[in-house]
C-alpha cells in the first residue's frame, strides 16, 4: 500500500507559493479564437503580455480577434495542440500557458456526446502533457459542469456529481474532471506548476446560441420576434457572469499569490431563474414574442440531466484575488441588446 501524504498541490496559507507568472510575460492562450478566450486575449494584451493564440477554428473564428489583429505583441497559430509537435512548439517560447481549447455546449453534447467527451479529454491530456515537458506554468480551465446536482453553493473541494454513466451528460463533466487530476498528476510527479478554474456560465458580445447557450438564442428568438424556448418549467436557476469580468479573473489568479495548485470557481452567483431570463430578455428588448415552454425530452437525450440550480461558492477566489461580478444579468442584457442592435443597425445600412 503506498504511502499516505498531503498532496503537493494543497498549499498551505502559512506557506508563500510564488505566482504562475509575475508581470508581463510570453503567454499562449489555446482557444484564443474562442468566445472567452478571445476575450482573454484582449485582457492579456492591455496587461502588456506578449499573447500567442492556438485556436484549430473547430469552434472559434478568427473574427473574434479583430479588435486585436494588428496589434505587433499577438501571434496566432491555426492548429490543433492534439498535434503533439504543435504543442511542444508553442511551449517552447513560452512563460506560461492559459488551455481554454475544447468543445462546448450542451447541444454539442447532445448530438455528438463521443466526439465532446473525447476531445475534452485528449485536447487537455496533449497540452498537459507538453507544459509539463516544457516545464511551463498552466491554468487549465474546467467546468462547473462537474458539480452535476449536487447542494448550491458549489464549493470547490465538494465531490464532484456528474451523474450516472447512461446519462451521458456527466460524460462531458469526467472529460473535464479527468483533466484537473491529470493536471494535478503532472505536479504531484513533475513539479507542473497549475490553477485550475472551473468556468460557470459566462456571457457576453461574441458569444453565440449556436451549441446551446441560453442567453444568445433568447436574445436572438427576442429581436427577431420568435417564441423563446424555455426549456421544462423553467424554474432551474444559473448564475451569468460577464466575459468581461470571467477574463479579469483568469488573469488575475495566474499572477496570484498561493493560487498555484488549487482550483478555483470563477463566476457570477447571482442567480437567475431561466424562465426570470426569458422575462427580462422580452421586456429589455421590448420583444412581443411569446415565452414558451418545450419539455425537456422533447431537446435532450433520455436521462440527461439539466442541473436544477448552479451556483458557485466565490469565497476561494475572493480569498485569492478579491474578486467579484461587476454586473448583475440585467446589466450584461441591456449592454447585449444594445450592442445587438447597432449590429443590425449596420446590417441594414450596409444591405440598403
Ligand atoms: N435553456 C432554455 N432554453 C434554451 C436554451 C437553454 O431554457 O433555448 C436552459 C437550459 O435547459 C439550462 C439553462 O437554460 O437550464 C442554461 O443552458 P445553457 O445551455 O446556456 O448552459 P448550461 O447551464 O446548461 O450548461
Amino acid at each position: 500500500m503506498a504511502r499516505l501524504r498531503t498532496p503537493a498541490v494543497a498549499n498551505s496559507a502559512a506557506v508563500p507559493v510564488a505566482p504562475l507568472v509575475r508581470g508581463p510575460a510570453r503567454v499562449v492562450v489555446t482557444g484564443g479564437a474562442g468566445f472567452i478566450g478571445s476575450h482573454l486575449v484582449e485582457e492579456l494584451l492591455a496587461r502588456g503580455h506578449a499573447v500567442h493564440v492556438v485556436d484549430d477554428l473547430s469552434t472559434g473564428r478568427i473574427d473574434n480577434l479583430a479588435a486585436v489583429a494588428a496589434r505587433p505583441s499577438l501571434r496566432v497559430t491555426i492548429a490543433s495542440v492534439t498535434e503533439p509537435a504543435v504543442a511542444a512548439r508553442i511551449c517552447a517560447d513560452a512563460d506560461l500557458v492559459f488551455h481554454l481549447a475544447g468543445v462546448v455546449g450542451v447541444r454539442r453534447l447532445a448530438n455528438e456526446p463521443l466526439f465532446v467527451m473525447q476531445q475534452n479529454l485528449h485536447v487537455t491530456e496533449c497540452m498537459l502533457q507538453a507544459a509539463a515537458a516544457a516545464h511551463v506554468p498552466i491554468l487549465v480551465t474546467s467546468s462547473s459542469e462537474v458539480y452535476g446536482d449536487g447542494r448550491v453553493p458549489f464549493v470547490e473541494d465538494d465531490p464532484i456529481r456528474p451523474g450516472a454513466t447512461e446519462g451521458l451528460r456527466g460524460g462531458y463533466a469526467c472529460a473535464k474532471a479527468m483533466g484537473e487530476w491529470l493536471a494535478f498528476g503532472h505536479a504531484e510527479q513533475s513539479g507542473l506548476r497549475v490553477v485550475v478554474a472551473r468556468l460557470f456560465n459566462t456571457v457576453g458580445p461574441r458569444q453565440t446560441g449556436d451549441h446551446g447557450m441560453v442567453l444568445p438564442r433568447f436574445l436572438r428568438q427576442a429581436l427577431r420576434g420568435e417564441p423563446i424556448t424555455v426549456y421544462g418549467e423553467g424554474a432551474q436557476t444559473r448564475c451569468f457572469a460577464h466575459v468581461g469580468d470571467v477574463v479579469r479573473a483568469l488573469a488575475d489568479l495566474s499572477t496570484a499569490p498561493g493560487a498555484v495548485g488549487r482550483v478555483f470557481n470563477v463566476g457570477s452567483d447571482l442567480e437567475t431563474s431561466v424562465l426570470a431570463l426569458a422575462e427580462l430578455v422580452r421586456e429589455r428588448t421590448g420583444s412581443r414574442s411569446p415565452i414558451v415552454r418545450v419539455p425537456f425530452d422533447d431537446v435532450f437525450p433520455p436521462g440527461f440531466v439539466d442541473p436544477v440550480r448552479r451556483v458557485p461558492s466565490l469565497a476561494r477566489l475572493r480569498a485569492a484575488i478579491g474578486w467579484a461580478p461587476s454586473l448583475p444579468v440585467a446589466a450584461i442584457v441591456d449592454q447585449l441588446v444594445a450592442s445587438l442592435r447597432a449590429e443590425l443597425g449596420a446590417v441594414q445600412v450596409a444591405t440598403n
